[in-house]
């Protein structure tokens, strides 16, 4: 069964991880995003099925009985869950899962999923956090930035930190992070992902079909 990791990247709102999360899609061909689902009306230009899944409280509601999502949470006021489904598709195609949630969930997919890598993305000072917040128009400002100062310590428990203060510089930090975790021993010779693998077939059958003579120190 070929399976790809799941990430998870989570930051205060306003930190830049819908913008990072995006730049990393497009540059990283075996990343997928895990569509998500909330209870909050679209903002302007938001599709359903592509920005999120947006739901009545109700159907949310019902989804959750039903053990539809993996993870979910209350955030701000409104509801937000990641389908199970879609991480199994993703990962079960050897593709890696981006999932972009809040702290909460990052703790709730960490528990059920240990090998999950979580990334805290922080932004470089509190004063440019609420300057992200206005230029992107929020609403909800105030509550926003202050969800935001409790969710900061949470850093700590999360597998790596990144600094999204230049765009270019975070993204590559973030890619640099997943493309290693594709150079695993254990994620390359374990299953089927040497077919992945840029290495001539001879190399490969050496590897697979041979003895390690170190084996016996
Ligand atoms: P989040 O998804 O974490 O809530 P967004 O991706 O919506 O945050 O970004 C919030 C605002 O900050 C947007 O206006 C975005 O263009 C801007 N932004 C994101 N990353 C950077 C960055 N590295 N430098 C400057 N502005 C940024
Ligand atoms: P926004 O309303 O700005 O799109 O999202 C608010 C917060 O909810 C963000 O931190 C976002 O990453 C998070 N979020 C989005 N989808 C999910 C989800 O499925 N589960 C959880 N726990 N958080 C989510």
């Amino acid at each position: 069964m070929s399976t790809g990791f799941v990430y998870i990247l989570s930051a205060p709102s306003g930190t830049g991880k819908t913008t990072v999360g995006n730049l990393l899609l497009k540059e990283i061909p075996f990343l997928e995003r895990v569509i998500t689902a909330t209870t909050r009306k679209p903002r302007d230009g938001e599709i359903h099925g592509k920005d999120y899944y947006f739901l009545e409280e109700q159907t949310f509601k019902r989804k959750i009985e039903e053990g539809f999502f993996l993870e979910w949470a209350k955030v701000y006021r409104y509801y937000y869950g990641t389908p199970k489904s879609e991480v199994e598709r993703i990962t079960s195609q050897g593709k890696d899962a981006l999932l972009i949630i809040d702290v909460q969930g990052a703790f709730q997919v960490k528990k059920l999923l240990p090998n999950a890598i979580t990334i805290f993305l922080l932004p470089p000072s509190l004063e440019e956090l609420k300057k992200r917040l206005l230029q992107r128009g929020e609403k909800e400002l105030d509550e926003r930035f202050e969800w935001a100062k409790k969710e900061l310590p949470c850093a700590r428990y999360f597998d790596y930190a990144v600094v999204n203060d230049r765009l270019e510089k975070t993204v590559e930090e973030i890619k640099s992070i997943m493309l290693a975790n594709r150079r695993r021993t254990s994620f390359l010779f374990n299953n089927e992902h040497y077919k992945l693998f840029n290495v001539g077939g001879d190399i490969l059958k050496a590897i697979l079909g041979g003895k390690c003579n170190a084996e016996k120190i």
